[in-house]
Formats: C-alpha cells, sequence, structure tokens
C-alpha cells in the first residue's frame, strides 16, 4: 500500500493517476478506522479506478482541547485494516504542519445557516474547522467523488454546500449509517465508552426509531416530548437536543411540511463522551 506523509508527494501521485485518466475516489477520516469507515472506503473501491484515503486528526474542528487530546488513534491498525480491503488503496496520513503550513487556524465559510442548529449551536466553530480541513484536502487530492457518511448528516450537509460554493469538480456520495447489531451507530468515540455506557448509548438510537415509528400518527411536540421522558430514565444520559428538522435546510421544527423530508437529530453526553445520531424519517 502506498503512504504519503507529505503535500508534495501525494500531489505527484495524484497528477500521475489524473494524466492516466484514473477516477479518484477520496475517503477521509480522522482515523481509528471501524466498520462504518470501511464501508465508505469499499463503496469508493467499487465505484474508482483509483481510492485515497486520509487519516488525520484535525485540531481546528474541536472546540474542546480534552476531546482533540483524547481522540483514539491507532495508524498501524489502520493500515491494516486498510490493506485487508485492497492493497492498492492509497493512504494520505499528513501531521498539523503539512496542512497547516502557517497559523492553526480555521478559514471563515457561510454555511447558508446549515451550522445554525444542532452540532453549530452545541460546538461552536467546529464546521468551519470540518470545511477548512475539506476545503484544503479537496485541493491537494482534486478527486472525481468525495464520500461522507450520513451518521454525520449536518457535516455532510455543509460539505455538500461546501463544495458547490467552492466549485470543486468532485461529486459527494452521501453513504449509509453503520450499526451495532442493538443500533448503536459505529463511532471511533464507541471507544472511550465503559461496559455500563456502551449499554446505555444504544438508548439514542431507540429513540431515534421511536421517531420514525410514530412520525405518522403523533405530532412532533408529542414525539419530542416522549423521547425526553425516555432519556430522562437514564441518569448516564445528559441529552443536549433531540430535534426534528428537514434534510434540505436543517431547521427544526415542530410543525410537518408533506413535502419536505426530515430526520430525528441526536446529541448527548453519555458518562463524558459525546455521541451524535440521526435517521431518516421517510
Ligand atoms: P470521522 O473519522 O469520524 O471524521 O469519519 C470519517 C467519515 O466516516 C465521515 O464521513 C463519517 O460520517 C463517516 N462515518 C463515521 N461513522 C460512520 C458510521 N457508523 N457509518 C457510516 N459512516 C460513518
Amino acid at each position: 500500500m502506498l503512504v504519503f506523509k507529505s503535500v508534495s508527494a501525494l500531489q505527484n501521485h495524484i497528477n500521475k493517476l489524473i494524466s492516466e485518466r484514473k477516477i479518484i475516489g477520496f475517503v477521509p477520516t480522522m482515523g481509528a478506522l471501524h466498520a462504518g469507515h470501511l464501508s465508505l472506503v469499499e463503496k469508493s473501491l467499487l465505484e474508482n479506478d483509483c481510492t485515497i484515503v486520509s487519516v488525520f486528526v484535525n485540531p481546528t474542528q474541536f472546540n474542546n482541547s480534552n476531546d482533540l487530546n483524547t481522540y483514539p488513534s491507532n495508524i498501524i491498525r489502520d493500515k491494516k485494516l486498510l490493506q485487508s480491503l485492497d492493497n492498492e488503496i492509497v493512504l494520505f496520513h499528513p501531521n498539523s504542519k503539512e496542512i497547516y503550513s502557517g497559523e492553526l487556524k480555521s478559514d471563515h465559510f457561510d454555511f447558508d445557516n446549515l451550522d445554525q442548529h444542532m452540532e453549530g449551536k452545541y460546538r461552536e466553530g467546529h464546521f468551519q474547522g470540518v470545511a477548512t480541513v475539506v476545503n484544503k484536502l479537496l485541493l491537494i487530492v482534486k478527486s472525481d467523488k468525495i464520500y461522507f457518511g450520513e451518521k454525520d448528516f449536518q457535516q455532510l450537509r455543509i460539505i455538500e454546500n461546501l463544495v458547490v460554493a467552492k466549485k470543486f469538480n468532485t461529486k459527494v456520495i452521501r453513504c449509509n449509517t453503520i450499526r451495532q447489531d442493538d443500533g448503536l451507530a459505529l463511532s471511533s468515540r464507541n471507544n472511550k465508552l465503559d461496559i455500563s455506557s456502551k449499554k446505555t448509548a444504544k438508548y439514542l438510537f431507540k429513540a431515534l426509531s421511536f421517531a420514525k415509528e410514530n412520525f405518522d400518527t403523533l405530532d412532533i411536540t408529542n414525539i419530542e416530548e416522549k423521547v425526553n421522558r425516555l432519556l430522562a430514565k437514564f441518569p448516564q444520559i445528559k441529552l443536549d437536543y433531540f430535534v426534528i428538522a428537514d434534510e434540505r435546510y436543517l431547521q427544526p421544527t415542530l410543525k410537518r411540511d408533506k413535502k419536505k423530508k426530515y430526520r430525528a437529530f441526536i446529541a448527548a453526553d453519555i458518562s463524558g463522551v459525546r455521541l451524535i445520531d440521526n435517521i431518516k424519517l421517510y
């Protein structure tokens, strides 16, 4: 497997691929890879001539230094996992200096209010950091397609917005959320949960499933009340938000418009580990 740590070496390789008219798929990650990440990589392998995976824990998207310092990483394991999928995957594993040559700070982007609620409200500066790194990575990688998980749906919409605003010639591919058998969405942060918190964490998915099952019959206020009551039974769960919002503009609502598609979004702290998830309601 080819591994690049420097931007210039990766760019040389990419220029060669482009001159050979190879179709390039790109999967940006922060590492500590799990089956969720690997499903994106597998999709890219199927749809492109060449797949580039980046592993880079992007400091500017963390609004909490403790979260950044304790973010799980295991590059040796990540390499093995990627290699087990396909030895032709190209891994880009730069350090911070390579990506942020000057100051370690975010650029500023306008997301047309997609960042107004949910994660944008609870994690100040988070999406500016995400967009900064994805913008930098896309300028380097110049992929034909870029893969993002619906697990982070607000992030996905923000990247779709960025790609249009910056006129990147890449197609954003939405990928399904991969879950454990009990419904818990796979996340690198799950590694930080202790056994009892792992059991409790499945109630986030239960709350989302309740919303999905009852979206046609109960009104949104009623769904939110019932979900709040269900989750209040678990002292380990500190709910940041449970909202229902339209997929396009990500505006939380209490009133349903038949013409729009909706998702339920949840974020909670479980014994000190912050988890997010969402589900489509159609
Ligand atoms: P991260 O390493 O957390 O930045 O995630 C890298 C990519 O993997 C993002 O596009 C995520 O949305 C996606 N991802 C993370 N967890 C899952 C999951 N459980 N299922 C599908 N995609 C995921």
